[in-house]
């Protein structure tokens, strides 16, 4: 089982978007050429013992996209349905990402073909030692920096971390973020990319006169990303109309009370059983009327046959590609204004950037200081991307994969190619 549709490649949707964007620049085919094919491809082999004795062989994956701009940055998913195409996808994604926030890394991201809900702590924990291992040449604070992604959290970047230290005989915080705090974590990580999520949608509502007061949000997906953002919102004084995850879809247009959901999850292990709303299939949720629908989720939830049915004016996506490149001309024509993945979830990058340079330092930033820097990052950002998207009449993904593509040839172009 992949975790989208695997009849099309998701790297393959990916590029779409990279060539659309691409095709406005002056850029050299070679230079086309160069930044579509990932650096570094790497699989292996995670077996490991089952707590009952039982034996089981895992694969593992690490895709290095870029190192142009720095070390390659990017998470780890622990999914059963991970692919060598999708997690190539994610580290191409996180190439654009570190660039359009203007962040002195390139891309990657891994994964492991596990499904962390059926694991216990300390098989996970045999897991990401095992994994950590494989890479220990081929990652490191210079060379690649790995974060949390879906189904995996700040007690497996520890593990990772600790993993690596042992080999190298030299304590490494940054070798990984999205640590725990007491391990040379960030103060404000974990909260980082539902927060970027509710940031820019906040900017964007502005933009199009949607007041926050009142304003119906739907969140697909309530771990780390929808639950936070969920919160933000609703600190806005937005009504929460719909949440879900992967036991379905919960929607109250009188408001999810989003504390108690929260705590409803963390205590249930997911929302299955929350009595707070009607429950509804994941179909049905995507296509409830809101102003603002934030996809934090998977893959491909919006695709040429469930698009002309969405109701929301605004889309941001908290997940990665969340949105085929069929979809997202249908939102276009539509008029439903799309805030892009790279630019939308940046919010979590940023801070592990600033996590990187805080255990470097070895001097750490009280949260109020990282959520301040945060902000000023990608706002600043958003406003550039927003300014061409409006002055070259294009959607703002397009803008930002122009202003993304551009940093990363620049660079390629200073350093020169040694071949
Ligand atoms: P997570 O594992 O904490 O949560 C994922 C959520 O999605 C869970 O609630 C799960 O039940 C739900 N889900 C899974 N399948 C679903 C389905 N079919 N329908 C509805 N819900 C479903 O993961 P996360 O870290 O919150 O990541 C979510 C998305 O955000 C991913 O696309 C990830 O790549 C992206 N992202 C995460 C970060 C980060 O800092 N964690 C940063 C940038 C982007």
């Amino acid at each position: 089982m992949a975790t989208t549709a695997p009849d099309v490649s998701v790297f393959g949707d990916a590029i779409k978007y990279f060539n659309e964007a691409a095709e406005l620049l002056d850029i050299s085919d070679a230079m086309k050429q160069l930044l579509t094919k990932p650096a570094r491809q790497i699989i292996f082999a995670i077996p490991f013992q089952r707590d009952n004795g039982g034996f089981e062989v895992y694969t593992g994956y690490r895709v290095q996209y870029s190192f142009v701009r720095g070390p390659a940055k990017g998470g780890i998913r622990y999914h059963p349905g991970v692919t060598l195409d999708e997690v190539t996808a994610l580290a191409f994604w996180m190439t654009w990402k570190c660039a359009v926030v203007d962040l002195p890394f390139g891309g990657g991201k891994g994964g492991v073909t596990c499904d962390p809900t059926r694991l216990s702590a300390s098989e996970l924990e045999r897991i990401t030692r095992r994994y950590a291992a494989e890479l220990f040449e081929v990652v490191g604070p210079d060379k690649d920096v790995p974060a949390p992604d879906v189904g995996t959290t700040p007690q497996i970047m520890a593990w990772f971390m600790d993993t690596y230290s042992m080999h190298r005989r030299q304590h490494t915080p940054g070798v990984v973020t999205g640590k725990p705090v007491a391990l040379g974590g960030s103060r404000g990580r974990v909260e980082a990319t539902g927060r970027g999520v509710e940031l820019v949608a906040h900017a964007q509502m502005g933009a199009l006169g949607i007041d926050p007061k009142g304003a119906r949000v739907v969140v697909q997906g309530f771990g780390n990303v929808g639950s936070v953002a969920a919160a933000l919102f609703a600190e806005r004084g937005c009504t929460i109309v719909g949440i879900s995850d992967v036991s379905g879809g919960y929607h109250n247009e009188k408001g999810i009370d989003v504390a108690a959901a929260t705590a409803y999850a963390r205590e249930h292990g997911s929302l299955e059983g929350y009595r707070d709303g009607e429950k509804i299939s994941n179909e049905r949720f995507l296509e409830l009327p809101c102003e603002v629908l934030v996809p934090a989720a998977l893959e491909k939830q919006f695709t040429a046959e469930n698009a002309p049915r969405i109701k929301a004016k605004l889309i941001v996506e908290g997940a990665n590609g969340p949105t085929t490149p069929e979809a997202d001309r249908i939102f276009q024509e539509r008029g439903i204004v799309v805030i892009p993945d790279i630019l939308a979830n940046a919010g979590g990058v940023i801070v592990s950037y600033f996590e990187w340079c805080q255990d470097r330092a070895g001097y750490f930033w009280k949260e109020s200081e990282v959520n301040e820097r945060l902000k000023d990052q990608l706002l600043s950002n958003f406003e550039a991307i927003a300014k061409v998207a409006t002055s070259r009449n294009i959607p703002l993904r397009t803008a930002a994969y122009m202003i993304a593509i551009d940093r990363v040839a620049q660079a390629f172009t200073a350093r020169g190619m040694y071949a």
